[in-house]
């Protein structure tokens, strides 16, 4: 196979311009794990992960506890935090989820952190990474690349999705799978006794930091990958006010703040330039 990175490039230019992820899924649930745990090998040798266990154990048990309340538990989902100031958060096939380290320290409260979260898990139940793969990339190569017999372009691949490599992202899904994700992430949030307002109100607060610095690396990454928009704010509030009213939802948790006032203080996010 002589596909290289310009290839990928051209094809997803391309396919840039359409609006829907495929319907049209022809990989089975073992093939999708496999070939997330190769892309989230090759992800991992491009970024530094955080694994002290005051960090990672609380965002995998957020993770799981939305997990549990999702339409797709029947899978493993493998959930880590990355050492960067981007405020993202991105999901593989699979179940293989990463959380950046900016992401939990730009949240304001546990709601906030949940809301994401459920958003890539709700990529996961979707399948659309998959699907996206599938269609940018075409079934044979993007199975050749897992199999092992490209393993160069697995590792191009990864490189894009862990956005180390020229700035594109195969996981840019379009309109209708961004709304999709947000759906389960408030029935998500809304099951595990969360309030799923946080997704909304994180949302407005990304549109509004945007605003005010668009270049700003951090969160120009999320913007690139997920736009929030105030369609997608919309949504989300029309999804949640459908809702049966319940008490008790909550918006915040100790350990939550725990973790946010530890990473402050050992990764101090650098300060803004300019207003
Ligand atoms: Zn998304």
């Amino acid at each position: 196979m002589t596909r290289t990175i310009s290839t990928i490039i051209l094809i997803l230019l391309l396919s840039a311009g359409c609006a829907t992820v495929s319907q049209i899924n022809l990989i089975s649930t073992p093939q999708e794990q496999e070939m997330g745990r190769q892309f989230s090998q090759e992800v991992e040798k491009e970024v530094r992960l955080i694994r002290d266990p005051l960090v990672a154990s609380y965002v995998d048990d957020l993770g799981q506890l939305l997990v549990t309340h999702s339409e797709r538990s029947d899978i493993p989902y493998h959930i880590k935090v990355v050492d960067t100031d981007e405020v993202n958060a991105f999901a593989l096939p699979g179940g293989y989820l990463y959380v950046n380290r900016g992401l939990i320290q730009t949240a304001e409260n546990e709601s906030e952190l949940a809301g994401v979260m459920g958003h890539e898990i709700g990529h996961v139940v979707g399948r659309h990474g998959a699907r996206q793969m599938t269609k940018a990339l075409g079934l044979q190569v993007l199975l050749g690349a897992v199999a092992g017999q490209d393993p160069g372009l697995a590792r191009q691949v990864a490189a894009e999705m862990a956005g180390v490599g020229a700035g594109l992202t195969l996981l840019k899904y379009g309109r209708e799978a961004e709304n999709e994700a947000d759906g389960y992430a408030v029935q998500e949030a809304y099951d595990a006794g969360i309030a799923p307002e946080g997704m909304a109100t994180f949302f407005e607060k990304l549109m509004a930091l945007h605003d005010e610095a668009p270049e700003e690396g951090g969160i120009a990454r999320l913007f690139s990958t997920h736009p929030p928009t105030r369609e997608r704010v919309e949504h989300a509030r029309a999804d949640i006010a459908r809702l049966p009213a319940k008490k008790g939802l909550r918006k915040d948790s100790p350990r939550f703040q725990k973790v946010r006032a530890y990473l402050n203080e050992k990764y101090p996010m650098k300060k803004k330039a300019k207003k």
